[in-house]
């Protein structure tokens, strides 16, 4: 293997560590510790374990945990009241909807519920549009761990060919942006893209987001390339991403890994949009 391994693991500690002192700069100037409410609705196990996560690391980085749960079969105006609730306590910070949620439920007006301000999974229509328009709004936050990979191993982007693979609302279109806001030249690949190993050999930074495991094989790897994996697939033999890592690692100049390449970065970055959020709304910098 040649490629260098991008330690996302390892970053995330030190972006959570930054966020634990910044807390304490804002209890210690004033402020409250920020609140994070996890709002869970159902049993899915897999939601469950996201939310347990969530809800450890805020803890631990000294934040408030606000955590709230309703049954699997509740109704949409009963869920749109917690949401108006938490939106209207002072003491949370950030307010994030754990999804997918139950499929009788209306998740997109959920989410339009949620103020911009406590937006801290940066999904609502308000957050996405700022982002495209270049201003300063909480930012989706697997895309922005990307960011920060990248601006932790100092891989150059202006100016840079990037490709993007997949363009959904979580991860794809707010990832684009942000590269494009690094002044990247930009292309998004979707399922309809003709000759897929061929648009993602153009790129200098190559993120794969598309939900199909060992989508991107060497074939579609410039030598040199910085190769980053979103996917996450459970399989027998344990954690495997969107890139058949083996085979691109002995072409790419750097890659993550999966597990411990973007994953634990989602977390960290929920953290630190909880602790912005905080300092916004109590006007304090810490
Ligand atoms: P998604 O909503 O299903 O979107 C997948 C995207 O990939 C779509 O835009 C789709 O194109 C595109 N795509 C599908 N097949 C393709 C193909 N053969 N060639 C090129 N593009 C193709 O998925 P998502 O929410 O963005 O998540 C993507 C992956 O990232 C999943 O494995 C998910 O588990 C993982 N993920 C990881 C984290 C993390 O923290 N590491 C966070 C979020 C998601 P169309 O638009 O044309 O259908």
């Amino acid at each position: 293997m040649t490629a260098r391994i991008i330690d996302g693991t390892a970053v995330a500690k030190k972006v959570r560590d930054e966020v634990a002192l910044g807390v304490e700069r804002l209890v210690a100037a004033g402020g409250a510790a920020p609140g994070l409410a996890t709002v869970l609705i159902g049993e899915d196990p897999a939601s469950e374990v996201y939310v347990r996560n969530k809800r450890r690391l805020s803890a631990a980085a000294g934040m408030q945990d606000l955590h709230r749960h309703l049954p699997g079969d509740v109704d949409q105006e009963t869920a749109a009241a917690l949401v108006d609730e938490l939106a209207a306590d002072p003491a949370v910070s950030g307010i994030l909807l754990q999804l997918p949620t139950p499929g009788h439920l209306d998740s997109d007006a959920l989410l339009a519920r949620i103020p911009a301000e406590k937006d801290v999974d940066g999904l609502t229509v308000l957050n996405a549009g700022r982002l495209a328009q270049g201003r300063a709004a909480l930012r989706p936050c697997t895309p922005a761990g990307v960011m920060t990979l990248l601006e932790e191993y100092d891989v150059p982007l202006s100016g840079a060919e990037a490709v993007v693979v997949g363009r959904s609302v979580l991860v794809g279109k707010p990832m684009a942006q942000l590269l494009l806001g690094a002044n990247a030249t930009v292309t998004m690949a979707h399922s309809r893209t003709r000759d897929l190993a061929e648009v993602c050999r153009r790129a200098d930074v190559l993120v794969v987001a598309a939900g199909i495991p060992g989508l991107v094989g060497a074939d579609g790897i410039k030598p040199g390339a910085t190769v980053i994996d979103v996917g996450i697939h459970r399989g027998e033999d344990g954690l495997h991403g969107d890139v058949d890592f083996d085979a691109v690692a002995e072409v790419a100049g750097a890659i993550t890994p999966v597990p411990g390449g973007v994953g634990p970065m989602t977390i960290a970055m929920l953290l630190a949009n909880t602790l912005t959020a905080a300092r916004v709304q109590q006007g304090i910098e810490g």
